[in-house]
């Protein structure tokens, strides 16, 4: 199956109101060209440099997403054109992407990463730290960013009722933060999760995002 049958394919599948994040990570700007013939314009990438690279190769009306680990470092060099950030764990990153997004005279829209898979590899907050970063405030006085809401990632095995029961935490989680924190906030819409492999799962449980690579551009070669 070509990238473009793959993609259809795909997109056919999807309930209305779920936003498509194509995950071209490790994948040439040709794939992503491809991809962006077939129609898709929204692309998720998780290394800063690979990323600035092919967004200066790729038409201008693509919505880039970031996904991976981000470097306090780096977020200058996205800042210019990144639509989303998914993977927001500690207040000093939201700080950075803030005063970045001001020096460009910009929002950027940015969701809070929360662990509730078993890997120890995977980052984000728990669900109380989140809830703790929230509740000082300081997340609010940064007035170039903007929380969409929230970002997650399941534990990766085949057990599909331990991968929904994490997925129904988020949705929880989700609900109770926009519940106490973002009540009258209209931009507080969010829920990021769904990777290849458990997206339907993801769809099931209430999410707003999903994020696929692997089932749209084949495997990664690293
Ligand atoms: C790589 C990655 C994905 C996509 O994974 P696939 O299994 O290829 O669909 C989704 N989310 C994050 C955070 C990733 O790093």
């Amino acid at each position: 199956m070509s990238i473009t049958q793959n993609l259809v394919r795909l997109k056919a599948s999807l309930p209305e109101g779920i936003k498509l994040v194509a995950v071209s990570k490790f994948h040439p700007a040709e794939a992503i060209q491809e991809a962006y013939n077939a129609g898709q314009r929204v692309f998720g990438e998780s290394r800063a440099q690979e990323l600035t690279a092919k967004q200066k190769v790729l038409p201008g009306d693509i919505e880039w997403h970031f996904i991976g680990p981000l470097q306090s470092n780096k977020v200058k060099d996205i800042a210019p054109f990144i639509y989303m950030i998914h993977s927001i764990d500690s207040l000093k990153l939201l700080q950075e992407v803030n005063k970045q997004a001001a020096k460009q005279n910009r929002i950027v829209r940015v969701l809070l990463e929360i662990h509730v898979a078993e890997e120890e590899t995977k980052h984000g907050y728990t669900p109380e730290e989140c809830k703790e970063l929230l509740e000082s405030k300081a997340p609010f006085e940064l007035k170039n960013i903007c929380i969409c809401g929230i970002m997650g990632m399941a534990t990766n095995t085949d057990d599909t009722e331990q991968v929904r029961k994490e997925f129904h935490l988020l949705h929880n989680l989700f609900l109770e933060i926009k519940e106490a924190y973002f009540k009258n906030n209209e931009y507080f819409t969010e829920l990021s999760m769904g990777m290849s492999h458990d997206y339907p799962t993801a769809i099931q449980e209430g999410c707003t995002i999903i994020r696929v690579g692997t089932s749209i551009f084949g495997e990664r070669e690293y």
